[in-house]
């Protein structure tokens, strides 16, 4: 990001109480020409989408990975799950991960639909679009920034992004527990939002174990999965150690941002996941849900 740019965001935040609620928003904190390649690079997967087929093969679970729903992209979430339920049905990650335990043949196609950093649209926009679907959804949170408010916490949440001093609101516990409630499952995102990979042993298993005994706490229940911030193997994560360390802190999943789909025989602690904007057309959705 320019300089000038920085500072129209920064200027813009600071004088602006609100939190972001819109994509259009959001989207304006990108770099500069980041809108242009957007567009060069939509056009690209339009015509690479062109004879696609999500349901070309089965015995799969594919994971699409959102983090927001703003208040533009509701109608956006809705058509994409309409469009997903065409090719296969709606699973939970408890369910998922009994799949792969027992080791039996995934029969069928199927979408585990995920959320990472438990921002508010996540309650406001998105949980009322999957009740209606009848689909459940895994919601990944950051504890530390749970509960943080507007105000008090303003400098923290600010720092949330590297990119861009971007005013995002998160849940609160009891809308977790709302959501729980709901049927949704609520599982770790660690307490910082840590990238493991640069993180001690010692202080990578604080982090696991940390935030799964906070959520417990605050939702009088079991924290059995967890999902790795940022999610590269080898880069945000240690494949060698981070995966381990999960299952030593008594975590059932460990999901990644590694794209593909997940089969018979492939490991809970190292889950595929396809990373989806809410306000993407059907064509991408295709695309990379057939990779
Ligand atoms: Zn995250």
């Amino acid at each position: 990001m320019s300089d000038t740019k920085m500072e129209t965001a920064a200027a813009r935040t600071l004088n602006d109480n609100q939190p972001v609620r819109t994509y259009a928003d959001f989207n304006s904190y990108s770099q500069r020409g980041g809108r242009l390649r957007g567009i060069a690079r939509d056009a690209v997967i339009q015509a690479l989408s062109i004879g696609r087929n999500i349901a070309r093969t089965s015995g799969w679970v594919r994971f699409p990975y959102y983090h927001h729903v703003f208040d533009d992209e509701r109608h956006g979430f809705a058509r994409q799950l309409d469009y997903l339920r065409k090719f296969g049905e709606f699973i939970s990650l408890d369910d998922v991960v009994g799949l792969l335990e027992s080791g039996d043949v995934i029969d069928g196609r199927y979408f585990c639909i995920t959320f990472d950093d438990g921002f508010k649209s996540c309650l406001t926009n998105a949980l009322p679009i999957l009740l209606d679907q009848g689909a459940s959804a895994a919601f990944f949170v950051p504890t530390g920034y749970i509960g943080c408010d507007l105000e008090m916490d303003r400098e923290k949440l600010l720092g949330f992004f590297d990119h861009a001093p971007v005013l995002m609101e998160f849940l609160n516990w009891e809308e977790c527990r709302e959501m729980s409630a709901a049927g949704m499952t609520i599982g770790s995102h660690t307490v910082n939002h840590a990238r493991l990979a640069e993180f001690s042993e010692a202080d990578a298993c604080r982090e696991l174990e940390t935030s799964k005994a906070i959520i417990a706490e605050n939702l009088g229940q079991a924290c059995h999965h967890f999902c790795t911030p940022f999610g590269i193997p080898g880069r945000d994560y240690n494949v060698e150690r981070d995966p381990g360390l999960a299952m030593a802190a008594g975590y059932k999943s460990m999901l990644t941002t590694e794209r593909g789909a997940t089969r018979r025989g492939d490991s809970p602690h190292r889950i595929r996941r396809d990373h989806t904007l809410a306000n993407w057309g059907n064509h991408q959705l295709r695309y990379f849900l057939s990779l």
